[in-house]
């Protein structure tokens, strides 16, 4: 159903968002800023084709309230931002638009800060940073920070660290089993972090060659697409795309955790207690994964990799909390993290 844009801000709960119209590129781009208590806003910049306008608002809206909480449970100072660039349907100058977007970024004056995301890359970022000083995610050499994966993966190996404590009562991950589910940048690093300590891996990907490397280099046992979902494992971790855990797959799980680096796990909230009922222990994922952003961050105030390395280490924290309170309060951990966020908010606000 079409909204109005304002009955789409109040429907969502925002306060700004700003559009951008450059009649020389064929920019038509998106800023959606969620909330700036913690700091300046940050999140990346999609460049996808939308099926309306409204559609490509609405995907900046919901993706821009993700990083509010993601940054803010991370403890980093930044709020929820994201933007999105409408891809011209006819011939563009892919250059000459990013120069735009970065100018459109530059005149907000630090408002908000852009960084990579689907559709756009390194060699985008570098082009922004040509106008904009608000931009993270260029290159190293030029005092970028790099591949966050690795970082991300170091995050969820010390978030699955947490539960295996609260679960199985082990302070180490020998002989743990871990069932992970793609093994791209993320699933693989992790894999990496995870062999290294003893745990005994699984895995599957769409990606024969991803698998197989897996298999060569760290001696994991390869499983189908479906049969992840069903492995006998301590940990089962989703590192491929979203909705990983629903309807379907839930009842499939032989696991006592699910803690993994995917954005958007629970195909519905609903989902998230679905796993508490079962008595299977969900590290939600924006308080998991948030290790790349971390180091975005960390890029943007000047790079120090010691410091990206100690705060996503400190994951651990947040994750144990998490649990800990979703135990006392019988709640399910999605809900225990959205409130401990709200928490952090409101201190900010009084
Ligand atoms: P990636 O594309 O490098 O890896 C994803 C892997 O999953 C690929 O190897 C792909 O072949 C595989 N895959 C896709 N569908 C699959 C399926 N149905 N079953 C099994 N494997 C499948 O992406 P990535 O950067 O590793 O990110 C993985 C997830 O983590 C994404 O959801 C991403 O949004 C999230 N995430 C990534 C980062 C980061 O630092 N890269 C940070 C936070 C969150």
């Amino acid at each position: 159903m079409a909204h109005s844009t304002f009955e789409l801000l109040e429907h969502h709960d925002y306060g700004e968002l700003h559009l951008a119209r450059d009649a020389a590129t064929g920019l038509r781009a998106i800023i959606a800023i969620h909330d700036t208590r913690m700091g300046p806003a940050l999140g990346g910049c999609r460049f996808i084709h939308y099926e309306s306008e409204q559609a490509a608002i609405v995907d900046a809206l919901r993706l821009a309230r993700g990083m509010t909480y993601k940054a803010a449970l991370a403890g980093i100072p930044h709020g929820g931002g994201k933007s999105v660039i409408i891809k011209p349907q006819t011939q563009f100058d892919r250059a000459a638009l990013f120069r735009a977007f970065g100018r459109f970024i530059d005149n907000l004056g630090g408002h908000y800060i852009t960084a990579e995301d689907s559709g756009t890359g390194i060699e985008d970022m570098e082009i922004v940073r040509g106008v904009t000083k608000h931009v993270t995610g260029v290159k190293p050499e030029r005092g970028g920070s790099g591949d966050p994966s690795p970082f991300t993966a170091l995050g969820v190996r010390r978030g699955i660290e947490a539960c295996v404590k609260r679960e199985l009562g082990r302070d180490d991950l020998e002989g743990v089993r871990v069932a992970v589910q793609g093994v791209g940048h993320v699933g693989y690093h992790l894999c990496r972090e995870l062999h290294a300590l003893g745990a005994a891996l699984t895995v599957a990907d769409i990606d024969p060659l991803k698998a197989e490397r897996a298999e060569r280099e760290l001696g994991a046992t390869i499983v189908s697409l479906d049969d992840i979902f069903s492995t006998e494992c301590d940990v089962f971790a989703p590192c491929a795309l979203g909705s990983a855990l629903n309807d379907d797959t839930i009842p499939h799980l032989q696991c006592r955790i699910v803690a993994g680096a995917a954005n958007n796990q629970l195909a519905e909230p609903r989902h998230g207690d679905d796993l508490m009922q079962r008595g299977i222990l969900y590290a939600p994922d924006y308080a998991i994964n948030a290790g790349g952003l971390i180091n975005v961050a960390q890029e943007y105030a000047g790079y120090d990799e010691a410091s990206v390395r100690e705060r996503t280490m400190k994951i651990y924290d947040t994750i144990y909390e998490i649990a800990d309170r979703a135990q006392q309060a019988m709640a399910p951990t999605y809900r225990i993290a959205d409130t401990l966020v709200e928490e952090r908010l409101a201190k900010v606000e009084a």
